[in-house]
């Protein structure tokens, strides 16, 4: 079996490297002399390949399984493109077999046993959300439904969530809790259509204690599966079970999804995670890099290395994971301390995505996209209002997220004057004082730009 297998490959390849690169594949395929293998991610599966993947034949062989040819996949269920590089929380991940148990039975996705409450890292731009999730874990009675968690990508929805379901399983058993991203419900829903066992379907999602649904903008603009979702929230709410929802941005701002749902969706508690600060990532690191220094002992790392890198990569926490598990993967490779200069060559392609600055163009393009105007307006002479004020977001912003002077700005805007520009920058600061849609817009925009 793989697992026996699996032992062996342990003691060829050592403790260390087993756990960072052979423990996480998954088998998921073994036929016509091809063994098949799910990986986090291409980089991951590149590096298994090259390093390890003779040794992974050659077992397999000796085991009597007759492969010719050893492949890696990502695996494209949307949890595992979210798995960060082999990233492993500093505390050590309970075992979930609670959870395992309950995925068998009900259709849900497979959690994730490294994302924990233990393993989260608190700071000011996440407390709220961690508060409510704690809240909803405690498993007491429900007081806000659903709890909505919004933000950017690599914010850490989706390891709440996942945080979530695993201490209710602990805590209390014998609920149903089912946890699936907004893609899988509509795909179990067009299954169920096609099969035609859509009273099954229903059933199963109204006998929930606990409904978790990642990532729901992913149903906006699918009619059915809408209408569905609508009917299964409702259901449920009624039944006072508690649901739990998370998007890439707020209820109201998630274009075509229908009116009545964005209003349900608003009934119970909303709340954000911000943008991570420079504290927060360096307490991911920290967190991170006490795990690794355990996997690799003896490994050195120079002071202000962790500082650096919390410092240059402030995009998102999914890269600043991958960052850190190359860099120590890299250093025990060659045998070297981790140190300014090292991390800068091995991380050299990283750290120039995440200089990359916002350009005037992109924000043009996304303000004439959020407002359904022409790119071509943005810089034309129409005075239109409809026209006008999202030319203005756009200067406001070209303002705001980049370097460029006004006259810069102005030439970018069809060569404006760049008090023409002042006057916009202006007008926006002005009615965002006020006009509370304009700041949400304002808030989303940036967030978009910034990803
Ligand atoms: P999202 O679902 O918001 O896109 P994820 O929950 O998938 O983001 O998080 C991306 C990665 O970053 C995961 O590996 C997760 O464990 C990690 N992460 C995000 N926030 C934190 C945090 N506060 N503490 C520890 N790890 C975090
Ligand atoms: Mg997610």
């Amino acid at each position: 079996t793989w697992g026996e297998i699996r032992e062996q490959l342990q003691k060829r390849v050592g403790k260390n490297n087993y756990t960072t690169w052979i423990e996480p594949l998954k088998l998921s395929q073994l036929k016509n002399g091809v063994a098949r293998f799910e990986v986090p991610t291409t980089f991951f599966g590149d590096w298994v390949s090259r390093n390890y993947g003779d040794h992974i034949r050659h077992h397999l062989n000796a085991a009597g399984a007759d492969v010719e040819r050893v492949e890696f996949a990502v695996n494209s269920a949307p949890r595992a493109q979210d798995a960060a590089v082999a990233a492993k929380p500093a505390v050590k991940a309970k075992p979930a077999p609670k959870a395992r148990q309950a995925d068998e039975e009900m259709p849900g996705a497979p959690l994730d046993a490294r994302f924990t409450f233990d393993s989260f890292v608190v700071g000011k731009p996440n407390e709220l959300a961690h508060a409510a999730a704690r809240r909803v874990a405690d498993g007491g009675p429900v007081t806000f439904n659903p709890l909505f968690l919004y933000g950017g990508v690599g914010l850490g929805k989706t390891h709440l969530m996942h945080a979530i379901a695993h201490e209710l399983q602990t805590r209390q058993p014998h609920l149903r809790v089912l946890y699936l991203s907004a893609e899988q419900f509509m795909y179990r829903f067009v299954q169920a259509l096609r099969e035609k066992q859509i009273m099954d379907f229903k059933e199963l999602f109204r006998s929930v204690d606990v409904l978790m649904v990642d990532d729901v903008q992913f149903i906006a603009g699918k009619d059915s599966t809408q209408e569905e979702f609508f009917h299964t929230f409702n259901a449920l709410v009624d039944q006072n079970k508690q649901i739990v929802i998370s998007a890439d941005r707020a209820p109201g701002e998630i274009k075509d999804l229908e009116e009545r749902i964005k209003s349900r969706l608003q009934c119970g508690l909303v709340v954000d995670l911000h943008p991570t600060d420079y504290e927060l990532r360096l307490g991911i690191l920290q967190q991170k890099a006490e795990f690794y220094r355990s996997q690799y002992k003896g490994l050195k790392m120079a002071d202000g290395v962790l500082e650096f890198l919390a410092h240059r990569i402030t995009t998102n926490v999914r890269v600043l994971e991958g960052a850190l598990t190359r860099l120590f993967a890299f250093a025990s490779l060659v045998g070297r301390e981790i140190t300014l200069d090292l991390t800068q060559d091995c991380l050299a392609d990283i750290l120039r995505a995440s200089d990359r600055k916002v350009t005037i163009e992109e924000i043009q393009r996304k303000v004439a996209e959020h407002y359904n105007i022409r790119l071509s307006d943005m810089i034309g002479p129409k005075r239109l209002r409809n026209i006008a004020r999202p030319r203005q977001i756009a200067m406001y912003l070209a303002k705001q997220l980049t370097p460029r002077s006004l006259p810069e700005i102005g030439r970018r805007f069809g060569g404006r004057d760049h008090t023409t520009i002042m006057h916009g920058v202006r007008k926006i600061e002005e009615l965002m004082a006020t006009d509370s849609q304009l700041a949400d817009d304002l808030q989303l925009l940036k967030r978009l730009l910034q990803a």
